[in-house]
């Protein structure tokens, strides 16, 4: 876990290019999942990446939102962006069943790209 965000965004742009260079993968699902659990993994404290603005957006650097924000964020920049994720403690939130499926498996079950990124959360540090 990172502590500010710019430390986050800094270890994911380093991390996605050393990932690049080892495995590049051409599947347009896998390499969103790599960069998002990259991104879950190296995130500030108490925040969270937001799938939605990283479906959206998948070239660019995580959207970082407050853990506790997640909902309103949503609410606000992805209004049908209403179904929750059903592991404890993970505030994101998606556009679909699929898209929440697909996170459940790749960020909480495969956790791709980086050991255990989800089993992090709610604890302080690893
Ligand atoms: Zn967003
Ligand atoms: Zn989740």
């Amino acid at each position: 876990m990172a502590k500010t965000r710019q430390e986050a965004i800094n270890m994911f742009l380093e991390q996605v290019a050393s990932a690049e260079k080892l495995r590049p993968e051409t599947d347009p699902e896998i390499v969103f999942f790599k960069r998002y659990c990259i991104a879950l993994y190296w995130r500030p404290d108490g925040m969270l990446p937001c799938h939605v603005c990283q479906e959206d957006n998948p070239r660019n650097t995580p959207m970082y939102i407050d853990e506790t924000n997640m909902k309103s964020h949503c609410k606000l920049q992805h209004r049908k962006a209403t179904i929750k994720c059903t592991e404890q403690k993970c505030t994101v939130l998606f556009n679909s069943l699929a898209d929440k499926e697909l996170h459940e498996f790749y960020c909480h079950k495969k956790a791709y790209g980086n050991n255990n990124a989800f089993h992090v959360i709610g604890s302080s540090g690893h």
